[in-house]
């Protein structure tokens, strides 16, 4: 379609970026290094790189690090490792930072102009004004007046300067109130952690972000849609400082129910040990979903498979998890867990001794290896299965073959204390209805099971609710169980299937405590 030279890679996107040559495109992800990379970071970055792939053109990564009460080191270098994980390298890495100079002769140039002029008005009374399309006491003060207070005051910080902001002199009567001369600079005396105290202003993001994309050559910005209303402003300031026109190309934030995802608010998560930090699994982090079992590959099919819609959507979780669950079924190795509560030890009369035997760890993947399955004549099963036995019922153990269970030992209550039984093999497993799993009572193995629920208990937080109001009481839930001996050679990360009960993964392992968490199939309401 390109000037039909070079075949543009497409997936199932059916729009193109307009004005785009091949070879010649470049986008940019800009994260602001203020807390980690969560999932719609990662969407932004995903569709930043396939376009820049798809015109054979090049991906700016760029911090934008305008604001030092926000910013972190930390934040910054986990940023760039999570972006690594999805394969996201970038054709270059820049910083917002290192054009505060070019950016501070921008703004003297735009005060010489008469364009832009300096605020000392009180925030609030700044704000209502702003509302009300009413004229700042400000705004006509002379071109030296304001050169004096941005290049002595504002830039040393002195007490005058503090008061003070740079605002454009658009049009302080405009519809799109993002026109009504919105602020371009401010003072803050936080040291920056890339230039520490050389600056005692910094320009804001409205000002910062069309400057540097048009001085990084950026030749189409992909903005989310709550950004439209900002375009025109965008466009004023490339206009206005003469700099190079860039395409503006918006694509929908993507959210998910009952899901936060702004940094501030995960923050406060962190601050207040809700969870255990920021790759919580719990937390819609890139850390935190892959602790939780995601793949990189199942995120970045999912990210792809949505694609660069325009409407604002609220996802359900179990669209991204049966994503995963796509790729990690043909490979996850199949395991036994049995939950502890009132276990029930079923004697095989003419059970063998204990013994291993290597079978399959994957039924249809010989691929994924063998594991050691212990037989016994003592073999324990969970108390749920047990209670559906009635005397004389032949069942199927897997990975075994038929037993008969001959007689059901109930206490008072009627909970199954012990069965006796004998073996069956030659039983039809056909035959049976109940399919069981079981364990040699002599080799097992404590693990814990953790599943978790969602931080907050509305779907949809509407306008004007606090998310404090809407915590669920309790996010995380404890089973212990026992599990076959080959967990003890898992590594954490590893994720598998405990049968008949669903994907897990690894934890940790630490002092021989096996911590499994559930990985969601999409199938559960959660
Ligand atoms: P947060 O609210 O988490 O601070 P942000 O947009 O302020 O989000 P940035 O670090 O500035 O965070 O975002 C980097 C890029 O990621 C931006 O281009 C932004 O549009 C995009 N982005 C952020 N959140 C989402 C989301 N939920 N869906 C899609 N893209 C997003
Ligand atoms: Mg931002
Ligand atoms: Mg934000």
């Amino acid at each position: 379609a390109k000037g039909g030279k070079k075949e543009v890679h497409k997936a199932n996107f059916e729009i193109d970026l307009i004005d785009a040559k091949d070879g010649e495109v470049v986008t940019r992800f800009p994260p602001e290094p203020s807390g980690y990379l969560h999932i719609g970071h990662a969407k932004a970055a995903v569709l930043n790189q396939y376009f820049a792939n798809a015109y054979h053109g090049k991906l700016i990564i760029r911090f934008d690090d305008t604001n030092p009460s926000k910013e972190k080191t930390e934040f910054q270098d986990s940023i760039i490792e999570d972006l690594r994980l999805l394969g996201i390298k970038g054709d270059k890495l820049t910083f917002s930072s290192d054009y505060f100079q070019e950016m501070y002769d921008l703004a003297v140039k735009m005060i010489k102009e008469g364009k832009a002029y300096c605020d000392d008005t009180p925030l609030e009374k700044m704000r209502a004004e702003r509302m009300d399309g009413i004229k700042s006491e400000r705004r006509d003060r002379t071109v030296e007046e304001n050169l004096r207070i941005f290049t002595e005051e504002m830039k040393n910080g002195t007490e005058e300067g503090l008061k003070n902001c740079v605002r454009a002199k658009i049009d302080y009567t405009a519809l799109n109130k993002t026109l009504r001369d919105p602020v371009i600079y401010r003072c803050n005396l936080t040291p920056h952690h890339r230039t520490g105290s050389e600056w005692k202003m910094y320009p804001t993001y409205d000002f910062c972000v069309p400057i540097v994309d048009a001085l990084e050559g950026v030749t189409h910005a992909l903005r989310t849609i709550e950004y439209r209303d900002r375009n025109a402003q965008y466009e004023w300031m490339l206009s206005a400082l003469g700099l190079r026109k860039v395409h503006i190309w918006d694509f929908a934030r993507v959210n998910f129910i009952r899901t936060l995802l702004s940094k501030r608010k995960l923050q406060w998560f962190v601050d207040k040990n809700y969870v255990e930090n920021w790759d919580d699994p719990r937390f819609p982090t890139v850390r935190g979903i892959r602790r939780r079992g995601m793949t990189v590959e199942g995120l970045k099919n999912f990210i792809i498979s949505q694609g660069p819609s325009k409407n604002i959507i609220n996802l359900d979780w179990s669209l991204i998890w049966a994503v995963n669950k796509k790729i990690i079924d043909p490979i996850a190795p199949r395991h036994t867990a049995l939950d502890s509560k009132d276990l029930v030890t079923v004697s095989i009369v003419d059970g063998p001794e204990l013994h291993s035997e290597k079978k399959a760890k994957h039924k249809k993947n010989p691929d994924v290896g063998e594991k050691d399955v212990y037989y016994s004549k003592k073999v324990l099963i969970e108390q749920a299965d047990a209670a559906l036995i009635s005397d004389n019922e032949e069942v199927t153990f897997m990975d075994w073959g038929n037993v008969i269970c001959t007689k059901v030992h109930k206490d008072a209550d009627g909970k199954v204390v012990s069965i006796d039984a004998k073996l069956h093999l030659d039983g039809d497993f056909r035959k049976t209805k109940l399919k069981l799993t079981w364990l040699a009572a002599e080799k097992t193995v404590n693990v814990e099971l953790v599943d978790f629920d969602h931080l907050i208990t509305k779907d949809k937080l509407d306008e004007g609710d606090n998310f404090e109001d809407f915590l669920t009481p309790e996010t995380r839930f404890e089973t212990p169980a026992i599990a076959d001996v080959n967990v003890e050679k898992m590594k954490v990360g590893d994720i598998i299937q405990f049968e008949r009960k669903g994907y897990y993964i690894l934890d940790s392992n630490a002092d021989g405590k096996y911590i499994f968490f559930t990985v969601p199939d999409g199938k559960q309401k959660k």
